[in-house]
């Protein structure tokens, strides 16, 4: 199969930096559209994953997945997509499209496993996936979403990880009208979480570690805020809630979160920290609680929670960054020191400014 070579930056090791690397990207074949990456978001996820925290990381890793960006060429049997088409892709590229979960459009489920956009497999050129910290991608038009056209570009890339993260999981257990929804941890997935969940209809309730993030939270849509550090907070809070997401990327006491929710409600993790979470069983048996998980989202689920963000204005918060912050990003994200997703300008890739 014929290649070609693009800029990217990935790493060659869990402790090592991320640096500007060359990979190839195979031709695009007859379902195949090629894409120019124009912005790429900053998930959580790329850095667990560029440090190897899941162990399971192949190197050279080139993480993103979070793009969008303009497409430049599409194979002979590309039906949906144009070139010059403005177009996302989010945290898959690919899967056995036979199975159950794939027959019934939860690709994402694979009984065989997704082909996530980075660390994956792909079976073109039978080697790891790279992503969207690189200048140009090529994707089967079958996992490439349209981005509705009211919508600020740079600001619309965490919605294909962040958005739809959410979106699932709000969406599967029906929360809206009439439901309290706690939101834990606002970083990139939790403050589209809050966002998201207020769209629906429902009572949404921040639940932060960060008393600076209270005020930003009423912003984005909270009704209430609750200080998870603040152990009185928490009592008053407690049996209150039907159901919360919890979005925290480090460890925490799950059993002080659980506490807080009604007779029959649910904890979902998207939250992925490197460690197990210890749960008691009293944080469950008393009230009949449930403790679940959920990842990412369908492709169709994708494109409706793109279509639902265009109907109501809805992007991510923002900090445009280059890609040769990527680094100290890194750094920030780990201290939360973001507000509340970073983007990275492909540009900088492409025509880097001399230091
Ligand atoms: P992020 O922007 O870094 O946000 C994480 C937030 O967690 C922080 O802003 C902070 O919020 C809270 N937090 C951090 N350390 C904490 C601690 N020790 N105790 C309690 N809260 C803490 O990360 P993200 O990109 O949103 O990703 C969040 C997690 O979801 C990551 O683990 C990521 O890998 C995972 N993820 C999962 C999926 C999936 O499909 N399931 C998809 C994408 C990402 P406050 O300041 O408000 O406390
Ligand atoms: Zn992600
Ligand atoms: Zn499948």
């Amino acid at each position: 199969m014929k290649t070609f070579v693009v800029k990217a930056f990935g790493t060659e090791a869990p402790e090592a930096d991320l640096k500007q690397m060359n990979i190839e990207r195979r031709e695009a074949t007859a379902k195949d559209v090629e894409i120019d990456i124009l912005y790429c978001g900053v998930c959580h996820s790329d850095l667990h994953t560029a440090r190897n925290e899941w162990h399971r990381t192949t190197y050279p890793n080139v993480p993103g997945h979070e793009i969008v960006g303009r497409v430049t060429k599409t194979g002979a049997g590309v039906t949906k997509i144009r070139v010059g088409d403005l177009v996302a892709v989010g945290c898959m590229v690919d899967s056995c499209r036979e199975c159950g979960q794939c027959r019934n459009g939860s690709e994402q489920y694979c009984e065989k496993g997704m082909v996530p956009t980075y660390n994956g497999r792909e079976k073109y050129l039978n080697r790891q996936t790279f992503g969207g910290y690189s200048e140009r991608v090529v994707v089967d038009e079958d996992f490439v979403l349209r981005i509705p056209g009211n919508l600020d570009l740079a600001a619309t890339a965490p919605l294909l990880c962040a958005a739809v993260t959410t979106w699932s999981p709000l969406k599967h257990w029906e929360t809206g009208p009439g439901k309290k929804v706690g939101i834990a941890g606002i970083g990139g997935l939790g403050h589209m979480g809050v966002k998201l969940a207020k769209a629906m209809g429902a009572h949404v309730v921040v639940i932060t570690t960060s008393p600076s993030k209270i005020e930003d939270a009423m912003r984005l849509g909270a009704d209430e805020v609750v200080l998870s550090t603040d152990a009185e907070q928490m009592k008053t809070s407690a049996n209150s809630l039907h159901f919360i997401l919890d979005c925290v990327s480090a460890q925490h006491d799950i059993n002080a979160y659980l506490k807080l929710l009604k007779v029959d409600g649910t904890l979902v993790l998207v939250g992925a920290p490197e460690h197990p979470l210890p749960v008691s069983p009293f944080s469950l048996i008393p009230a009949r609680r449930s403790l679940a998980g959920s990842t990412i989202g369908s492709i169709r689920e994708t494109q409706e929670m793109l279509d639902f963000c265009g109907r109501h204005n809805i992007t991510a918060d923002i900090e445009l960054i280059t890609i040769q912050d990527i680094n100290s990003a890194y750094e920030r994200l780990l201290k939360g020191d973001v507000k509340y997703r970073f983007v990275i300008d492909m540009a900088s890739l492409k025509n880097p400014k001399p230091v």
